[in-house]
């Protein structure tokens, strides 16, 4: 029968990368987390609402429609029915989602839409709270960890813009969220006690996902 995954860890660990191909093999649902708060973060800079206005921020977040849905090369975002897929991985999105990802009613409004997506079981879900806070009874919890400068060198390398910044850049930047995720006081970046630690650093995509299938089989 089916079972819940959670991956975990910092920026540009593969968690994405991995989840979607360990649900592909499983025939599983993948579930990307960063991608809502990311599409939370665009609509509220579209609006021009700073994340120090709490109650604007969670006035519109509540009538937003945020749709995950598989496409040919992963997974495509829907905002209110509009592809949005390339648009909320761009640099103003990366400097800014931390900081609307900081506001409780957020965070419980998304946790609660992310539990009813899992609620059917058969979820690979990535994020940073999914095994501590989202799914804690999910039977298999991954956190993937891996040096910051490979993790830029990968993020640099998926980027759909990467003219517009720097592998130098782009390793301050994750750093800089790195710092924000870790020491922010709602709910902070941390391994889930049950998690199983894997560091990515020198293990290529299909090694991670082979480790985590066998850890779903066991
Ligand atoms: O996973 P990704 O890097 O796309 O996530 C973008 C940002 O969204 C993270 O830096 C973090 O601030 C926030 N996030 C979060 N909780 C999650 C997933 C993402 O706070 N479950």
């Amino acid at each position: 029968s089916k079972i819940n995954i959670a991956i975990d860890g910092p920026a540009g660990a593969g968690k994405s990368t991995v989840a979607r191909m360990v649900a592909g093999k499983l025939g599983y649902v993948y579930v990307d987390t960063g991608a809502m708060y990311r599409a939370v973060t665009l609509r509220m800079l579209e609006l021009g609402i700073p994340p120090e206005n709490e109650d604007k921020v969670l006035q519109v977040a509540r009538d937003m429609v945020i749709e995950l849905k598989p496409g040919e090369e992963g997974q495509k975002v829907l905002l209110d029915g509009k592809d949005v897929t390339e648009q909320i991985r761009s640099t103003g999105i990366n400097a800014n989602v931390s900081r609307y990802a900081q506001i409780e009613g957020l965070r419980a409004l998304m946790v609660s839409l992310q539990r009813q997506m899992a609620l059917r079981k058969g979820v690979v879900m990535d994020g940073r709270d999914i095994g501590t806070t989202v799914l804690p009874t999910a039977e298999v919890k991954v956190f993937m960890t891996a040096a910051v400068e490979e993790r830029a060198r990968r993020r640099f390398q998926e980027m759909k813009d990467p003219e517009s910044t720097s592998l130098e850049q782009l390793t301050r930047d994750i750093a800089e969220r790195d710092r924000l995720d870790a020491e922010r006081e709602v709910s902070p970046l941390r391994q889930a006690s049950d998690a199983v630690l894997l560091d990515t650093t020198r293990m290529t995509i299909s090694e991670v996902s082979e480790a985590i299938v066998s850890l779903c089989e066991a």
